[in-house]
């Protein structure tokens, strides 16, 4: 019976030891994300990729609490993996690169209909900047897939394995779609939008045709 007392104490000790140690960790995640901010350039890549992927939710959390701009600690995962496996796309061949856009960036006049297994299928009718860059694509045979949701990418991804990614979404989506990729080695490559919310989208097409045909030795 005087057992129980000393179990409780022994857990109450692992449980602040627990959370001192992921208060520490997300002091030194702040002072990372600042730090990366204030240099404009990306120090300990790895270390810091580890951290903000551990600490994602928690991380976000306490900025939305502080009052802070949360969408950083994404930019910065997203900086971070095109810093590391951008390299990797860049030197892929142009032909075995595929593109995903999000299904937002249609006009909501779209008329193409939805497949779980292509995603849209899209009539390249003109109404919005897809059609236009899919013609430029479909000349030079890389496909260009427009995605209902995060979770696409995968099955794209089972269809073409071999394939190197060029990804464009807003912050939340092409974090977590990048975070997917990146854990099967996957070359990739991510553009934010330009204009976010959940219709009617937009991004510079001329940043993402300059990605897609740029090619590193
Ligand atoms: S160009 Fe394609 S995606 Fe854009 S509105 Fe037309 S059919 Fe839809």
């Amino acid at each position: 019976m005087n057992e129980l007392p000393s179990f409780f104490t022994v857990l109450g000790v692992i449980f602040v030891i627990i959370l001192i140690i992921l208060a520490i960790l997300l002091l030194i995640s702040i002072i990372l994300v600042y730090t990366i901010i204030k240099k404009r350039k990306i120090i300990f890549p790895h270390a810091t990729l580890f951290l903000l992927d551990t600490l994602y939710y928690p991380l976000k959390r306490l900025f939305v609490s502080l009052n802070l701009d949360e969408t950083v600690v994404d930019k910065i995962q997203i900086g971070i993996r095109n810093k590391i496996l951008g390299d990797k796309y860049f030197t892929s061949k142009i032909k075995e690169r595929i593109v995903v856009f999000p299904y937002c960036l249609r006009t909501t006049e779209c008329k193409a209909k939805v497949s779980p297994e292509v995603g849209v299928k899209c009539l390249k009718c003109g109404k919005c900047k897809i059609g236009e860059f899919k013609e430029i694509c479909d000349q030079s045979s890389i496909k260009v897939f427009i995605a209902p949701g995060g979770s696409f990418v995968k099955r794209v991804l089972k269809r073409h394995p071999n394939s190197s990614v060029l990804l464009v979404a807003c912050h939340v989506e092409l974090n977590e779609m990048m975070k997917i990729l990146s854990a099967k080695g996957i070359p990739e490559y991510g553009i934010l939008l330009s204009k976010t919310g959940c219709i009617e989208t937009d991004v510079d097409m001329e940043l993402v045709k300059e990605k897609l045909f740029e090619a590193r030795t």
